[in-house]
């Protein structure tokens, strides 16, 4: 069982699923223009989060911004950190539930484009394949000593990467991207994350075109994974592919934050390997820390425990694993 969950940074439900926004471009375009591939995901499986429409998702705050948004995500539960540089990290993510479930370290990855990504992660320390900005992680020294992968470890080598349109230690998308695509192509990962996060850079300059183009761009990405993800489940071997965001985008588009509730507002796309077929209205409102007990629910994981943790979306998963005995042989 392969899953891929990818986040693009403060994109809009609305970009994507009603197409670029009259407000800040003359030419009408439809989703399917703007995101062919995540449209055509949407249609193989479910959507949370479309504007106007039951089920919604909403990242728990209380300050919509990224790193609680990941920590969130990631983590399973209410992000205990609410800005974007704080030290506290979570007790524990899907990647430690990967590992713990006895996963190869190798084959469990996380790519990711804003350097800070690494703080969302658990402190302790693994031998997973983390990259996160230009220098963030230890996948070089995995790709060297472990994997023996001049390519990956190239790949992994941002430092000669420009950071713009971010600032710091920031890799742009379309490195972030590559490296994401040789590690998928050359590991065949059980679990990979890649956050993809040029959107929200151009989002913040109030630049609409450039964050349509970041956009279209992470798009692209996505539809590489499922032609990937095409060859895997032609060989016998199951593959979903979750798509999301960190957080949503106030209503001048450029902020997000405690001070612009609406900016709670968040959206997925799944499709693929135990999910279900076609958006399925229901009430109901989920929270992005929803999003990675589903992700445990569909590998047959523990589950995140406490207060504050979510809980497996029953509208994704095509059967529950307690109702319907072994995933395997539903598949
Ligand atoms: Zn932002």
């Amino acid at each position: 069982m392969h899953v891929v969950l990818i986040a693009l940074d403060g994109v809009r439900a609305s970009d994507v699923f009603e197409g670029a926004d009259p407000r800040w471009l003359d030419t009408e375009r439809s989703p399917q223009e703007v995101v062919p591939n995540l449209s055509m995901l949407a249609r193989e499986g479910i959507t949370l989060g479309r504007p106007g429409q039951s089920p919604g998702l909403s990242a728990s705050g209380p300050n919509f911004v990224s790193l609680p948004g990941y920590t969130e995500l990631l983590s399973g539960r209410f992000s205990e950190c609410h800005s974007n540089d704080c030290s506290t990290r979570p007790e524990d993510t899907l990647i430690d539930w990967m590992l713990k479930d006895g996963t190869r370290a190798s084959k469990v990855g996380v790519i990711a484009s804003w350097e800070n990504l690494e703080r969302a992660l658990s402190p302790r320390p693994t031998a997973a394949f983390i990259s996160t900005g230009r220098h963030g992680g230890n996948a070089h020294l995995v790709a060297d000593t472990e994997l023996g992968s001049q390519t990956l470890a190239a790949l992994v080598d941002g430092a000669e990467a420009p950071s713009g349109p971010g600032h710091h230690d920031y890799r742009p998308d379309s490195y972030t991207i590559e490296l994401a695509l040789a590690y998928l192509a050359e590991q065949e990962p059980r679990f990979m994350f890649v956050g993809l996060g040029d959107t929200d850079e151009h989002a913040h300059a109030g630049d609409y075109e450039a964050y349509l183009g970041a956009l279209q761009r992470a798009d692209a990405f996505v539809g590489r994974v499922m032609q990937l993800r095409n060859a895997w489940e032609a060989k016998g071997e199951p593959t979903a592919i979750f798509v999301t965001t960190d957080h949503g985008r106030a209503d001048d588009f450029r902020s997000h934050g405690k001070d612009f509730p609406e900016s709670s507002a968040v959206w997925l796309i799944a499709a693929g390997a135990r999910i279900n077929a076609g958006s399925r209205e229901q009430l109901g409102n989920y929270a992005l820390r929803d999003v990675a007990p589903t992700i445990a629910a569909i590998c047959e994981l523990p589950q995140a425990q406490g207060m504050s943790a979510g809980a497996p979306i029953a509208g994704v998963l095509l059967h529950s694993p307690t109702a319907s005995g072994s995933w395997l042989a539903s598949r």
